[in-house]
Order: structure tokens, then C-alpha cells, then sequence
């Protein structure tokens, strides 16, 4: 689910699946129903 978070006083949308972080909560939503949690890419 996409937790919205305030950094830098801006909104941004967060990936609880891989802890992304998107400025745009439509983005943020549609990168979280392509992620299953388990794309090593994604991570740091
Ligand atoms: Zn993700």
C-alpha cells in the first residue's frame, strides 16, 4: 500500500513493497501494483 510521507516539505508517495519514493501518488500507485515486493532491482 502507498504511504504518503512528508520530506524536504514536499508530499511523496512511498512503495511499502521496496520503500520507493514517488513525488506523485498516481505514479507511486501504479509502480506498487508492478511490485511484488521481490525485484532486486528496485532495492538500494
Ligand atoms: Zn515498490
Amino acid at each position: 500500500m502507498v504511504e504518503a510521507t512528508e520530506r524536504d516539505g514536499m508530499t511523496w508517495y512511498q512503495c511499502e513493497n521496496c520503500g520507493l519514493l514517488f513525488d506523485d501518488e498516481s505514479d507511486a500507485r501504479q509502480h506498487e501494483e508492478n511490485c511484488a515486493g521481490d525485484e532486486p532491482d528496485y532495492l538500494q
